[in-house]
């Protein structure tokens, strides 16, 4: 690993000067209120205010495209993150954006990519079902042609910021009696379609996501991305980008591995616990200087090191077991006061461990299960072979 420090050039400094101005004065303590109400970690005024400054364009474009730069794009993911701006319908956005690129029409791509750098056009994903997300290829959407249209049926469970969002990228079975990778065509949906319901689900950490139901919704076949029953093709690109199975440039200007994002709130969550730990108390000790604090503290600080710094596929799943791990522990650490939340009053430390404690789960959830994510590795990585559950026989 890489630990040099950057030197930056003198346009590189005006670059993060000017973004951490614009972004101090667009997230605001109300804009950050706002997120945790509603859940829906996405803000339009933020969103549009980062088009118009071309920000989005920056990000999504490669550098020969006019994108940012390899140090501009890492001084960018870095302030985002250090100023919390709302993140997850812009990361949605721009994994289906590029699906929409690489397979749709000429005209579906002058339609919804404009607008997409603009911060107009968001787009969502539609892939989990109420009966069962982690094997996407078992759809029960259905999707029947009729003339230059095709009719939808169905539901999709978890479709997060569909209600923020104009279109959604619908996975949907139009040939339920071929093998299952060749009975999928996706499709990019307005969202404004008759026939589409969208009802708002709360999770544990407080985010909202949506249950979305189609009934009889009519898609002018110039919305169908990718060949009739090619839809897996389609699929399996935002799928590696979304299960971290891309690898990290080597220049080391990218994070190690997908999910640091969600990591960086058990990093913060320890380095309060760290600060109040060593803080003396009326009889002048420290809570560290307890044996079970220090080892309990330390184990945790030392798995967040470790989780933070373990590359791809693998730092998804430690990142993710590491803070269900991790949270708890700092939890007790801290005592009774760490099980209020954030903005509360009384908070020992502002509800960082308590968020990370709720948060942890979903991490571990989302975009693939931990237990589907070690399959994977036992599967691809280490060659094991393909799981069996059969029962064991008794020689
Ligand atoms: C907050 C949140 C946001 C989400 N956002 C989106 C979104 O925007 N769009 C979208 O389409 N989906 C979204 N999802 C859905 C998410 O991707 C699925 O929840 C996930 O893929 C797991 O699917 P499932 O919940 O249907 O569980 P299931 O697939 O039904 O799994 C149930 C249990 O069985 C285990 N299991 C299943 N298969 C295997 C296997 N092969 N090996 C070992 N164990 C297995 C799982 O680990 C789990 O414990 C979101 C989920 C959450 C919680």
């Amino acid at each position: 690993m890489n630990f040099e420090r950057v030197e930056l050039s003198v346009e590189d400094q005006a670059f993060l000067d000017d973004t951490r101005a614009l972004l101090s004065s667009l997230v605001t303590d109300e804009v950050l209120r706002r997120d945790r109400e509603t859940g829906d970690n996405f803000d339009e005024g933020v969103h549009l205010a980062l088009g118009t400054a071309g920000y989005l364009a920056g990000e999504w474009n490669s550098e020969a495209d006019g994108g940012f730069p390899r140090v501009r794009r890492r001084l960018w993911e870095q302030e985002k993150r250090r100023f919390h701006v709302p993140w997850v319908t812009s990361g949605t956005t721009s994994m289906v954006a590029r699906s929409v690129q690489e397979f749709g029409s000429p005209e579906l791509r002058d339609e919804v990519l404009p607008g997409v750098l603009s911060g107009h056009v968001r787009l969502c994903l539609g892939y989990t079902e109420p009966e069962g997300g982690s094997d996407i290829a078992t759809c029960k959407t259905r999707a029947v042609r009729d003339g230059e249209h095709w009719v939808v049926n169905g539901a999709k469970m978890f479709t997060t910021g569909a209600h923020n969002c104009q279109y959604v990228f619908l996975i949907t079975n139009t040939d339920p009696d071929a093998p299952k990778h060749r009975s999928l065509t996706m499709f990019l949906v307005p969202l404004d379609t008759p026939g589409i319901e969208i009802q708002g689900i709360r999770t544990v950490d407080g985010d909202r996501t949506n249950i979305v139901y189609y009934s009889d919704v009519r898609v002018d076949d110039r919305y169908r991305l990718g060949e009739v029953n090619g839809g897996w093709t389609v699929l399996r690109e935002p799928l590696n980008a979304e299960h971290g199975a891309v690898d990290a440039s080597a220049d080391g200007l990218q994070d190690v591995s997908i999910m640091m994002h969600q990591g960086g709130f058990m990093v913060s969550a320890c380095d309060r616990a760290a600060a109040i730990v060593g803080r003396s108390g009326r009889d002048g000790r420290r809570p560290v200087d307890d044996g079970s604090v220090a080892y309990r503290f330390g184990r945790s600080v030392a798995r967040m090191e470790v989780a933070i710094s373990t590359p791809n596929v693998f730092g998804r799943v430690a990142l993710a077991q590491t803070m269900r791990d991790v949270a708890p522990d700092l939890m007790d650490v801290l005592g009774e006061a760490a099980a209020l939340p954030i903005d509360t009053d009384g908070a020992i430390d502002d509800g960082a461990s308590e968020y990370v404690y709720r948060f942890a789960p979903l991490v571990g959830i989302y975009g693939g299960t931990l237990e589907v994510f070690r399959n994977m590795i036992a599967q691809y990585v280490l060659g094991l072979g393909k799981p069996s559950y059969s029962v064991a026989k008794t020689p």
